[in-house]
């Protein structure tokens, strides 16, 4: 069991420093599935930056089920999560799928993920363990709360003290209405378990945009760090994860309505 104080994991940005942890306001991560083009994700940066993000998400490298579906534009889609930065200030999350991209991710991404289906990947682990970004580990789609434990103590064991959870829903048995069972339960039983900030994503977790708010909120009052939240500026023509993405103006909303809850950064 838990030992001593949360920790916080502090991510400089071009906008400040910004902290993540049970003693900090709740940080948002919002941006499409994958970056697509130019327009798209600096338009998304800046809606989701005047709507009150912290962090612009957005996949290059795409683990996608089907090796026949959109992979993700790889190093092109990196150059443009640069632009975004540049253009917003915001940071920058995105995810490493093979340790040969990780120098030009680390280059772009002021956190690194780790996907689900990477959790399990151990040399992949060690490999962010040695560096210095701060990475965001998501729960494997059926891990065990140890085995996500475990996979985050491969990073911290290989030196870096930067470790964000993610849960992002489990398997369910009836995929019909929902895509996942987001987990919420995670919430006090990691607070009983570990230091390390607390990231909630209702997006996977749920796989319908019209079930996100209200996870959204609900992980708030269970008392989450962070939210990762998919938004893409027209999600019928997204290239991934369109049915669970939010529109920019939709977000707006949702980020108002959190901030009722008087946690919102
Ligand atoms: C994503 O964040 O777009 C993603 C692929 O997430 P996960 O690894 O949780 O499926
Ligand atoms: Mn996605």
């Amino acid at each position: 069991f838990r030992h001593g104080e949360a920790s916080e994991v502090v991510v400089p940005t071009p906008n400040g420093d910004i902290y993540f942890g049970e003693l900090h306001p709740i940080v948002v991560v919002a941006g499409p599935c994958s970056v697509e083009n130019e327009a798209m994700i600096v338009e998304t940066a800046k809606r989701v930056k005047a709507a009150g993000a912290q962090f612009l998400r957005g996949g290059a490298y795409k683990p996608r089920t089907s090796p026949y579906a959109f992979q993700g534009y790889g190093e092109s889609a990196l150059d443009l999560l640069a632009a975004a930065r540049e253009a917003t200030g915001l940071g920058i999350v995105t995810e490493l799928m093979d340790a040969a991209d990780l120098s030009a991710v680390a280059r772009v991404a002021d956190i690194i993920q780790i996907g689900a289906r990477n959790m399990h990947n151990f040399s992949l682990l060690k490999k962010v363990g040695a560096q210095d970004k701060p990475v965001l580990l998501k729960r494997g789609m059926s891990a065990t709360i140890d085995e996500w434990l475990m996979a985050a103590e491969y990073i911290l064991a290989s030196g870096n003290p930067n470790v964000i959870l993610c849960e992002r829903g489990i398997r369910t048995f009836d995929g019909k209405y929902a895509r996942n069972t987001l987990d919420l339960s995670v919430l006090p039983v990691l607070r009983s378990l570990t230091h390390l900030p607390i990231m909630i994503d209702p997006s996977h977790g749920t796989g319908r945009s019209e079930y996100v708010p209200s996870m959204a909120m609900a992980a708030i009052a269970a008392g989450t760090d962070a939210l990762m939240i998919e938004v893409h500026p027209n999600p019928a023509k997204a290239l991934s994860d369109g049915p669970q993405s939010l529109t920019p103006d939709k977000f707006d909303r949702l980020v108002q309505e959190m901030s009722i809850l008087g946690k919102v950064v």
